[in-house]
């Protein structure tokens, strides 16, 4: 055992892979569970961090719903038994087959983003005489002080219908006879730590819902979206995030109207830390001023740090010896696969088993087969 790793038997998996510590996934559903369920918040789960089959089923067991943006994430969801009621659909470009899904298999709530998909999904729904459940993904202009690839809620971004839109929104919704107006929808970006990011959103939210009351207008759904961050830099520290301050600080900050039902959207938060990639070291490789560390896996198995420049933290797990500096990279073709600078690593060598921490949000799902590269395979705790 190195950490809560078992790497003797770790060690004789071929890799690439992704490991996933299940009873870590499940004490995780149960905290955040726990804490939402004081106040009765609803919490659905943003597939698109981590759809592997696995991981949604033991998150469908604990009682949360999902959060879908394709036709391809609900069909997903469902197979892996979240029930349709209880399924949220957002994401700005919906074609006319993932509207019809959503209308025939009857989820809970379309997120909508502009006045032309509203058309869409009116036009769809009066073809199925039905009434779609909407709500109106609305931009906050808060800034989540995050990397701007994952900020969401500003003025100047794709999502969401800007506020100095919004009268003339409900202008055009009354006029739309199979669509139903059930809530509104928020969601500032993600990797949020700052928790006066979220205390923010609350009291734009209730400015907002004063403007509503004097059009007489009272939806029975807020849905806060996600975004809660997770601890990169020390993964063992702090496994499970922060969800009791997280719920909090919406219960002390956001006002809800009688019967008004509170939903969140966690994707990172849940899976982040359960995740790890594995890798073995291919060459140790002197450079002019550095060694370099090179690894079977690559931006094609694990991209955040080359798109978004994350950080992973990186540990070797077959060694103990005296900790050095190297710059760990992949055999892809690009100068961007490098998965850390100046990494501090026990003193590592050719056949290494290497982990990177915290890889079980926009890891495996966003892996690509670049290179003519296999996709990563992945290697559950229970099965080890
Ligand atoms: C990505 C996304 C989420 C989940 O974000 P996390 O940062 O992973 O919690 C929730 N809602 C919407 C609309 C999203 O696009």
């Amino acid at each position: 055992m190195k950490g809560n790793f078992p790497v003797t038997a770790l060690e004789n998996i071929e890799t690439p892979f992704y490991y996933y510590n299940i009873p870590l996934l499940r004490e995780t559903l149960g905290v955040v569970t726990h804490e939402a369920g004081k106040y009765n918040y609803h919490v659905h789960y943003a597939v698109k961090a981590n759809a592997n089959s696995r991981i949604l089923s033991v998150i469908c067991e604990n009682g949360i719903g999902a959060d879908c943006v394709s036709g391809g994430e609900i069909k997903a969801a469902l197979k892996a038994g979240f029930s349709a009621d209880k399924i949220v659909y957002a994401g700005v470009g919906k074609s006319d087959w993932e509207i019809d899904l959503g209308l025939d298999t009857d989820i809970f709530c379309f997120n909508v983003e502009s006045i032309p998909e509203l058309n869409v999904i009116n036009e769809r729904a009066s073809i199925k005489n039905k009434i779609a459940p909407v709500a109106l993904r609305l931009n906050p202009n808060v800034d989540a002080h995050t990397h701007h690839y994952i900020t969401t809620g500003l003025n100047e971004n794709k999502f969401g219908i800007n506020l100095i839109h919004l009268e003339g929104v409900l202008d055009h919704l009354s006029g739309l006879k199979n669509v139903k107006l059930v809530g509104l929808h928020f969601h500032i970006g993600s990797q949020i730590t700052d928790m006066d990011a979220f205390k923010s959103l609350c009291v734009r939210i209730n400015e907002i819902q004063e403007t509503l009351y004097r059009r007489h207008i009272i939806v029975d759904i807020i849905n806060v979206g996600g975004g809660l961050g997770v601890d990169y830099e020390n993964p063992d520290r702090q496994p499970i995030p922060e969800f009791k301050s997280y719920f909090e600080v919406f219960y002390r900050h956001l006002k809800l109207r009688p019967k008004q039902q509170l939903h969140f959207e966690l994707g990172r938060s849940l899976v982040c830390q359960c995740g790890s990639l594995m890798t073995k070291v291919l060459y140790v490789k002197e450079g002019v001023n550095k060694k370099f560390v090179i690894v079977d896996a690559g931006m094609t198995d694990l991209i955040r740090p080359a798109l978004y420049q994350a950080y992973h933290k990186i540990e070797n797990l077959s060694s103990e010896g005296p900790v050095r500096e190297y710059d760990v990279v992949g055999p892809i073709c690009e100068s961007s696969d490098c998965f850390g600078k100046c990494v501090s690593l026990n003193e590592t060598k050719r056949g290494d088993l290497i982990a990177l921490r915290s890889a079980g949000a926009y890891g495996e799902i966003m892996a690509s087969r670049y290179n003519c590269r296999e996709l990563p395979k992945v290697r559950y705790s229970d099965d080890i």
